[in-house]
Formats: C-alpha cells, sequence, structure tokens
C-alpha cells in the first residue's frame, strides 16, 4: 500500500500457490525487495494436474524449464474424450509446437516454484490464518491467495462467478502405462482422470453444488460406475482416498487492481477445469504483474491499469471458449446442468 512510510520490501506477494511464486521470481529478478508469505500446506492434497504443452513458455521465462523437464512430470500425448456424442475420439498434441502436455507432481512443481523463489532472492514466510500481516507500509501488495482473494476482498472487490461447480476428488495408486488424460460428459456433470507421477491416479467428478445428493462418496461412485473411459483406466486401482470436495467454478474480481495492490492467478480469474489452463494462466498472470509492477515502480503509472484490462481481456475470452465446449455437449437437453451452460452467460 502507498503511505508515503519506508519499507523494507518493494512488494509483498500473499499466496505461495503456482501465481505467487511466479510472481516471487519475476519480482525479484527485475531487482526488486520481495517477500511472499505462503501458508503451509499441511496434509492436504494439492489438486490441478494437467497442463497444456504451452507450459513451456512461462516455465522458460522464469529459467524453470530444465529443473521442470527434470523432475520426473509424466509427459503426456493428449486426451481422451466423450463429449458431445457417444463415441470416444481423441484430442492428440502431435501438432503441437510445444511437444506434448504434462501430469504433474504438483506438489514437487509447487515446491520447485517456492525454492525458485527463495533462489531469486525472495524472503519466503510461512504464516498461518489469523497471523497479523506486516504489510501495511509496503508500495505493492499482490494477491496471489487463489480463490479466496484474500487481499482484495479487503480492498473492497467482489467476486462472481459464472456457476456453482464442485469437485468430487479422489486419488488412489495406481501401476499404469497410460499417459492421457480422460474426460467424460455426463448427464449432471463431467469426468476427469489422469495417472500421475509415482503410480498414483487422480478421478475428479465435477457438478453444481446444488446438484449433489448429501452423501457424496455414495454419489461419487454411483457415477464412477457409470463411465467409460475413466471407469476403463482407474477400474484397478486401489488404496482410494476419501472423497474431497472443493470448489471449481469459473469466476473473477470485479476489480483486478487498486492503488498499491493488484491479483494474480486464481485470485483474479478462476477458470473451469475443463480447460486444463488454470496453472498456465496463474503463471502468465504472475509474470504480466511483475512487469506492471517494475513498471510502474519506474515511473509507468499506467502499466497497472493496463495489465487489469488486459485481464479483463482474458477472463471475456475464457468465457466465449467455455461457453462454446459446454455447447458441443447437447445429449441431454433437459439435465439443469447442461441448460444453465447452454444459456446466456451471467456472472452470479
Ligand atoms: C478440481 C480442480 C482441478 C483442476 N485441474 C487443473 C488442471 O488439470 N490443470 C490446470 O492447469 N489447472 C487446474 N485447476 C486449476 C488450478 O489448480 C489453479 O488454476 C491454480 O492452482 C491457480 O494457482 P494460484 O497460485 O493462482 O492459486 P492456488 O494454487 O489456489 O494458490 C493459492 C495459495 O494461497 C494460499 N492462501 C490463501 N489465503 C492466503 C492468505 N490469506 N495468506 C497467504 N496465503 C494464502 C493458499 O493456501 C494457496 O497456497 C484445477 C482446479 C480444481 C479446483
Amino acid at each position: 500500500m502507498r503511505s508515503g512510510r519506508a519499507s523494507r520490501y518493494d512488494a509483498i506477494v500473499l499466496g505461495g500457490g503456482p501465481a505467487g511464486a511466479a510472481a516471487a521470481i519475476a519480482l525479484a529478478g527485475n531487482g526488486l525487495a520481495v517477500a511472499l508469505f505462503a501458508r503451509s500446506r499441511g496434509a492436504t492434497r494439492l489438486v490441478g494436474e494437467t497442463v497444456p504443452p504451452s507450459i513451456v513458455r512461462p516455465l522458460a521465462r522464469l529459467g524453470l524449464w530444465e529443473s521442470f523437464v527434470a523432475a520426473g512430470h509424466r509427459a503426456s500425448p493428449g486426451t481422451g474424450v466423450i463429449w458431445g456424442g457417444e463415441a470416444p475420439f481423441e484430442n492428440e498434441f502431435i501438432a503441437n509446437p510445444y511437444g506434448a502436455g504434462w501430469h504433474l507432481d504438483r506438489e514437487r512443481f509447487d515446491d520447485m516454484l517456492l525454492c525458485a523463489a527463495r533462489a531469486a532472492g525472495a524472503e519466503v514466510r510461512f504464516v498461518a490464518a489469523g497471523d497479523s500481516l506486516d504489510i501495511q507500509e509496503t508500495p505493492w501488495l499482490i494477491d496471489a491467495t487463489g480463490r479466496a482473494s484474500w487481499l482484495a476482498r479487503r480492498q473492497g472487490a467482489r467476486r462472481h462467478s459464472c456457476d456453482r461447480l464442485v469437485a468430487l476428488v479422489r486419488f488412489a495408486r495406481l501401476a499404469c502405462a497410460d499417459d492421457r488424460t480422460f474426460i467424460e460428459a455426463r448427464p449432471d456433470g463431467w469426468w476427469y482422470a489422469a495417472c500421475l507421477p509415482g503410480d498414483r491416479v487422480v478421478a475428479v467428478y465435477f457438478t453444481d453444488a446444488d446438484l449433489l445428493p448429501p452423501d457424496r462418496s455414495r454419489h461419487w461412485e454411483r457415477e464412477f460406475g457409470e463411465t467409460r473411459m475413466v471407469g476403463g483406466l482407474a477400474a484397478a486401482a486401489r488404496d482410494w482416498s476419501s472423497v474431497s470436495v472443493v470448489a471449481a467454478s469459473s469466476g473473477c474480481l470485479s476489480r483486478f487492481a487498486g492503488p498499491g495492490w493488484l491479483a494474480v492467478g486464481d485470485a483474479a480469474l478462476s477458470y473451469d477445469p475443463c480447460s486444463g489452463q488454470g496453472i498456465a494462466k496463474a503463471l502468465q498472470s504472475a509474470l504480466d504483474a511483475a512487469a506492471a509492477v517494475a513498471a510502474d515502480l519506474a515511473g509507468d503509472r499506467g502499466a497497472v491499469e493496463a495489465f487489469a484490462a488486459a485481464t479483463a481481456q482474458q477472463f471475456r475470452k475464457f468465457v466465449d471458449s467455455r461457453s462454446a465446449n459446454y455447447r458441443r455437449e447437447q445429449r441431454w437437453p433437459d439435465a439443469t446442468f447442461w441448460q444453465r451452460r447452454h444459456g446466456r452467460d451471467e456472472l452470479i
């Protein structure tokens, strides 16, 4: 925040996920004094493991491509899909100029970014919910707190959502040779599943929060039993984790920046996981935000406004492509889940 008083830091980043760590790396790389306040993740298993081939671009800009490739993530040749018709089809990365997509060991990926932030010179501190944070005198605060948008909300920004999508997530053990992602539409939602590094598999069912019956585990199992590709991939899996239900709605802030603050990653915009773009977008927005903050501190007062306008434009583009994607599935015209996505896009 601009208060006119001296601060130890040029910028403080709140949130140690991909967006926050990438922002800290890029800000420190611009020669700025940066602190990153992260929350310990404890036993929480991170969700969101599939990244597109174009992830090479932000990772290369962060100087992390070689470390990423050496880290044992699983290259993925493409996606097996049942969506818009009964017949399965393949979306392959074969013609993609960036090569393969990836299934991440997500904890390892986030740790790599945090280590790189520290190595770049950022001071990384772990804070607990409820800790008082000494942030008031800092010229720039970056909100990278994910869907919580912790700082932006305190600055008066509101969060709007396109829907009430939730994810029912389970992990299991599975030694599996199939490196594809699987996506499968169902009458009340859709599934994805992928084999992960370390002989693990993830299988996630998405539906709207108000369409969920109270017994989530039974519901997950019943729906899983109806899938074809997802069930085929994960049928032999064992040691399933319990079902965790996490928010997965698409949404954005009413404002992406204000005096002395801006928001990056999911704190600014959250994308439907169907896009597979959340992590790539988080890294890119962090790089753009860091450039805007560095430009502002060097005297370019329009840089942050331009960042905010570009963020708003990205969300409009995302909403159009989300809409086109859901409209491709017309097999259940009477189903509430699909009807909601075939009407006009409205923020709630
Ligand atoms: C079910 C599901 C599946 C997904 N699948 C994919 C996928 O396959 N591919 C993909 O690219 N994306 C996927 N995503 C989206 C992806 O996970 C997010 O887009 C990505 O994690 C955003 O990164 P981020 O750093 O902005 O936020 P986050 O990863 O949410 O990180 C935010 C961090 O801020 C911390 N925090 C919160 N409040 C505070 C505070 N007050 N102070 C300090 N720290 C705080 C949190 O603990 C967290 O560590 C999926 C999302 C869901 C819900």
